[in-house]
């Protein structure tokens, strides 16, 4: 195709048929099926943003993979390896539209309460393939949460699946988030779940208005109405709520014991940045080990099922080795920053480094909850809340307490002053909402 017209589109995120630019180049963002990757397609899209790109790799809050610093002479190069692997959709289009995020450990974990991965798997072809969905804003997201360890409660999306009961009567919730939270429509049996949700986002491509890029929280009480009516017919009434909360951050890295005799690692990287040369390390240590495939999640963590105790120390220790965070302890796994300076030319503050000084403060000061680093009221990092957001303006940060980027902090700071006087960051007592 010719991605040059394509990356004239505004408003929108990358794909791989429609790649984005920036600063270090085109972004062409991967889209695994099922958040799945074997080691053998891991190493392929790693060798290949070495060879087409220059070598950085974006873990994305959507479970995607980013390649950056691509350019229009080798974005073909890169469309064929993708195309090899099977990932590159039909129409951009489709591709633009199949936002489906299932659980990192579907089919893996004991303690989940359906196998969700076939439910994703038809939601995400339904996607792709029809063209009455592709009117769905871009940002559009399907949440498909199969329970377990790693749940998805906490996960933004628009139109929500959640299993609630297995065996004979399996069911699985079918919910919209509003701008009041998630309410939950009713249920289904699992083997209507991407049906139902399919003539979720129909009813929504109904009443929403194209050109404001509404997304389900933007709708109208009358347009929610629409929906519900269109909807609930299909439904059976709910016999229980999904739970609404995921539980803490806690054992989202290192070594985590799934119950049943089975254990995982997860493996973070530092802002969702992984260089292609560590993808090989650990894609290496975890071969080396049996290990088939990888898993990504929407907190830019990867995860794999390890057969025993001992092979998932070593490969611990090799991602270790190159800089990936194994330990669930880690303080860097409390923030978020965006690319900032040099690499972004809306700021002059080099956010993912504040973000490192602002991490080595935290056990300090015992502060557990959540940060954001954003150079810039866009907040490419997260659009969602943090406990705290560090929000730059001329040089200069802002105080968001409990908010996103676009909040309105009173007064700013450089970097050094807060470094100086930390107690003006993580002492909650001392300002309001906004500092
Ligand atoms: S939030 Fe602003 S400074 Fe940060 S990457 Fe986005 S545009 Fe650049």
């Amino acid at each position: 195709m010719n991605s040059s017209a394509a990356i004239e589109v505004k408003g929108w995120c990358p794909g791989a048929l429609r790649p984005m630019p920036s600063s270090d180049g085109l972004i062409v963002r991967v889209r695994p099926r099922s958040a799945t990757l074997g080691l053998d397609e891991l190493a392929a899209l790693a060798d290949a943003a070495g060879l087409f790109g220059n070598g950085h790799i974006d873990l994305t809050r959507r479970a995607n993979l980013q390649i950056r610093g691509v350019s229009e002479a080798t974005l073909p190069q890169l469309h064929e390896v993708i195309a090899r692997l099977g990932l590159l959709d039909d129409s951009p289009d489709g591709e633009a539209v199949r936002n489906v995020m299932i659980n990192p450990l579907a089919g893996i974990d004991p303690a989940e309460v359906l196998d969700v991965r076939s439910i994703g798997g038809d939601l995400a072809r339904l996607l792709a393939f029809e063209k009455s969905l592709w009117a769905l804003p871009t940002k559009f997201g399907f949440v498909v949460d199969g329970g377990g360890v790693l749940g998805l409660a906490g996960q933004r999306g628009d139109v929500r699946l959640a299993a609630i009961a297995r065996g004979p009567d399996a069911a699985v919730a079918v919910g919209i988030e509003t701008a009041n939270g998630v309410e939950w429509l009713g249920s289904v049996s699992p083997g209507e779940a991407a049906e139902a949700a399919i003539e979720t986002g129909l009813a929504f491509i109904g009443v929403a208005s194209r050109e404001k890029r509404q997304r389900m929280r933007d709708l109208s009480d009358e347009n929610l109405a629409s929906i519900r009516s269109a909807i609930g017919p299909r439904l059976d009434a709910l016999r229980q709520n999904p739970r609404n909360a995921d539980g803490p951050l806690i054992r989202r890295a290192g070594l985590i014991e799934l119950g049943a005799g089975r254990l995982a690692v997860g493996i973070a990287a530092p802002f969702g940045r992984v260089e292609a040369d560590q993808f090989r390390v650990f894609a290496d240590a975890m071969a080396a080990h049996g290990v088939k495939e990888i898993r990504l999640s929407p907190w830019r963590a990867l995860y794999a099922e390890v057969p025993s105790e001992q092979s998932g120390q070593s490969i611990l220790v090799a991602a270790a080795s190159v800089g990936l965070i194994v330990d669930p302890g880690d303080p860097l796994l409390q923030i978020e920053a965006c690319p900032g300076a040099p690499g972004c030319q809306s700021t002059s503050l080099d956010t993912r480094g504040d973000g490192r000084r602002l991490a080595g403060l935290l056990p300090l000061f015992g502060f557990t909850g959540t940060i954001h680093v954003s150079g810039c009221a866009k907040g490419c990092a997260k659009s969602g809340t943090s406990d705290l957001v560090l929000v730059g303006a001329e040089g200069r940060y802002g105080l968001v307490r409990n908010g996103t980027a676009q909040g309105s902090p009173a007064r700013r700071f450089s970097f050094s002053d807060l470094a100086a006087d930390p107690g003006k960051i993580f002492d909650a007592d001392r300002g309001s909402r906004h500092d």
